[in-house]
């Protein structure tokens, strides 16, 4: 969810050694990561409508759909911290270090339901699959995790595809530039960040899709940013065109790299109705509805499920 990147150092010396002292209450061996699990004191207990059976649940579900879209865990190990304090949603937050950590906020109301259509805990774990970069590159990592999110999920089946195409043709818009932008690296408003970002994970996608006859997504490119230590098992920064690069190398592109160069210092309009008109979805009354016979409509499938 929102780094904030004025108080996050802060909060990770704190949170690491507050944690690094204490014994897991569970962990967790998933897709070739150790994940050690930490409940607040009474969180998911008596006063709780969940139960700690029910959390650990979410967390395996989650790690396991991550899993298998990224053909491994993202990081070797990973510290989670279950805490209370949530607001009317989960909140959750991922920090970048040697032992990465995920905090996740709770509140004894939620139910079941709240962790069934819960995308926080996915969100953060998709955080785990890229190297911190500069903050003026925010945009690329929340970009990426709100792209993915819903993808990882509707693969491992903890998602309908019509929920996650209502969730990006809904949100997209929110990513376009208003008058001032000045390019993603340098217009750091909350659109920019997480639906600018997406945008342009969207875009970078459906170009991969196209330049490699459909053999090549998204995910091949960050999957091999990781087999190259990219994640945010790492203390410091990776140089952005560094980690592009490596993507575009395992696609046999250059989309990654060109698009960056595109967006990064400019306000590019997409045009996002023409993008699912191609693709052949739309989202009117309340419903999605499909165009099997739209130009790209094997593409669309191909991001949602390949
Ligand atoms: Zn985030």
């Amino acid at each position: 969810m929102r780094l904030n990147t004025v108080v996050l150092p802060l909060i990770l010396i704190f949170s690491f050694q507050t944690i690094s002292a204490l014994e897991a209450d569970k962990t967790l061996n998933i897709g070739g990561a150790k994940i050690d699990i930490f409940f607040s004191p009474g969180v998911a207990e008596k006063d709780y409508k969940l139960d700690r059976e029910q959390v650990l649940a979410w967390v395996k579900r989650s790690a396991i759909g991550v899993t298998k879209y990224f053909k491994r865990f993202p990081v070797k190990s990973l510290k989670l911290s279950i805490t209370d304090g949530a607001n009317n949603r989960v909140n959750g937050t991922a920090y970048h270090g040697l032992e990465p950590l995920i905090t996740i906020n709770l509140r004894p109301s939620f139910t079941e339901a709240t962790l069934v259509k819960d995308w926080v805990m996915v969100h953060e774990m998709v955080h785990l699959s890229f190297p911190p970069v500069h903050r003026r590159h925010t945009w690329l990592l929340e970009g990426l995790a709100t792209y993915v999110e819903p993808i990882v999920r509707v693969r491992s089946g903890l998602l309908s595809e019509d929920k996650a195409w209502e969730w990006l043709i809904k949100g997209a818009p929110q990513g376009l530039p208003e008058s001032g932008n000045q390019g993603l690296d340098n217009t750091p408003t909350w659109g920019q960040r997480y639906w600018g970002g997406a945008i342009f994970f969207l875009v970078a996608d459906i170009r991969i899709h196209q330049q490699s006859n459909n053999k090549f997504g998204i995910e091949h490119a960050l999957r091999a940013i990781q087999r190259n230590g990219g994640s945010m098992q790492l203390e410091k920064n990776w140089e952005v065109v560094k980690a592009l690069s490596i993507g575009d190398k395992a696609t046999g592109t250059k989309v990654l790299v060109t698009l960056y160069n595109e967006m990064k210092d400019k306000a590019v309009m997409t045009d996002l109705n023409a993008i699912w008109k191609d693709l052949g979805v739309s989202y009117r009354k309340k419903q999605i509805n499909y165009n099997d016979s739209a130009k790209s409509a094997d593409l669309r499938h191909s991001l949602m499920n390949q």
